[in-house]
């Protein structure tokens, strides 16, 4: 059927009714009143989502422009860095790093595993003169959460070094107090937890993050943040923004803050914890270790069959795009996004639709509904 398909990626994301009616607005002049009271609006917004004092700066162009920015405003040619790299972004972050002349040290950990947060203490305590610690939350290639928490306050007490942190699948999913966990920079983009197409992307940075800066001599125009910052304290931005996606921005926000935090993060806990609970129902194995699955991704490994097939099939049948392995996952794990604008029966149409195409390729091996029930014990009210 047309018009139908249903987005189950990690990014972009489904984008409700509210948001994209913002998007067919008249642009309107950016050096406007109204424009300034918009910019305004989404600015102390972006800090309630954020929790910080701080600046929250946006970007008109996808998340990687809010890394790089990450990147050049705060360090300089040379600087030596420790990238955590368990999947796609974490080699990412290495890539960027490494365009602009940074001295990068590498902590792996597999694709499916966490980083282990002692070794960033212990490389920390190695060498005293790393400028920068940077590690992605949520990594989205493998559905990992790390735990940002622990490494930020190992950096922090180490002392001489910023924490930066991908936050592009965990922000606006879990809970990212950027000023309570002492964080120095947060990216993040609006296709992911925003509930909004792509185009812009965020980035916040810590008073030691603004004093970094001053040092910084890394070559940098267009994504110079001192001028974002120069021109956020007027309500305004450097250059011409994306008009209309700061409506939709001004809309999700607004959407946001209805619902409140807390519900949010609930119900990114739910919808992972159901979508968790049926794959393991229906005798899929769960890609990231135990206990450490990111509230906006599942990935899932199906034993013997390419992930592939189950993923085109529940396209072509069911107009459910899932996401598919990255690099030598492919074919090896297929992902479900529930991040952003999901509901619960996003979730049981989705775990409906797998264990279907499972049947119908004749690998589910047991009646259909086993799933479904798992992830309806999840969703139901729990008192
Ligand atoms: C999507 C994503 C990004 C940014 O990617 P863009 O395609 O540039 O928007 C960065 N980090 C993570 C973890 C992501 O999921």
């Amino acid at each position: 059927m047309k018009d139908k398909l249903s987005l189950m990626i990690p990014g972009p994301t489904p984008v409700p009714e509210r948001v994209l009616k913002g998007l067919s607005k008249h642009p309107i002049g950016h050096r406007s009143n109204e424009f300034q009271a918009t910019t305004e609006k989404t600015h102390k917004l972006l800090q309630w989502l954020h929790q910080t004092n701080q600046d929250v700066l946006t970007i008109t162009g996808s998340g990687t422009a809010a890394m790089e920015a990450a990147i050049i405003n705060t360090l300089s040619k040379g600087d030596k860095v420790i990238c955590g790299d368990n999947g796609k972004f974490g080699e990412r972050w290495v890539k960027v790093c490494r365009a602009y002349g940074l001295d990068v040290q590498i902590i792996k950990a597999e694709w499916g595993q966490p980083l282990n947060p002692e070794l960033f203490w212990k490389a920390l305590e190695e060498d005293p003169n790393i400028r920068a610690v940077i590690v992605t939350h949520s990594e989205t290639s493998t559905g990992v959460i790390n735990d940002l928490e622990l490494i930020a306050n190992h950096v922090r007490k180490h002392g001489n070094s910023l924490i930066i942190a991908d936050c592009v699948t965990s922000l606006g999913a879990c809970n990212v107090p950027m000023d309570k966990w002492g964080i120095d920079v947060i990216a993040s983009g609006s296709q992911k937890g925003y509930m909004m197409p792509p185009g812009l992307s965020f980035v916040a940075l810590s008073e030691r993050a603004w004093e970094a800066n001053s040092r910084s001599n890394l070559p940098k125009f267009y994504l110079d943040l001192k001028s974002y910052r120069k021109t956020i304290s007027k309500n305004s931005t450097p250059f011409t923004p994306a008009v209309n996606l700061y409506f939709a921005l001004e809309a999700s926000l607004e959407m946001m803050q209805e619902e409140g935090l807390e519900e949010i993060f609930k119900r990114h806990e739910r919808h992972k914890k159901a979508t968790q609970a049926a794959m393991k129902a229906i005798n899929l194995s769960l890609f990231a270790a135990e206990g450490f699955g990111s509230p906006s991704i599942t990935a899932v490994s199906p034993n013997n069959i390419d992930a592939e097939i189950i993923r085109k099939y529940v396209k072509e049948k069911f107009d459910i795009l899932l996401a598919g392995g990255q690099d030598h996952l492919k074919g090896k794990i297929f992902r479900i996004g529930h991040l952003g604008f999901v509901s619960d029966r996003d979730i049981i149409t989705a775990i409906g639709a797998i264990e279907t195409s499972l049947s119908s390729l004749g690998i589910l091996n047991q009646p259909i509904g086993k799933g479904i029930e798992a992830a309806a014990f999840e969703l139901a009210p729990k008192e």
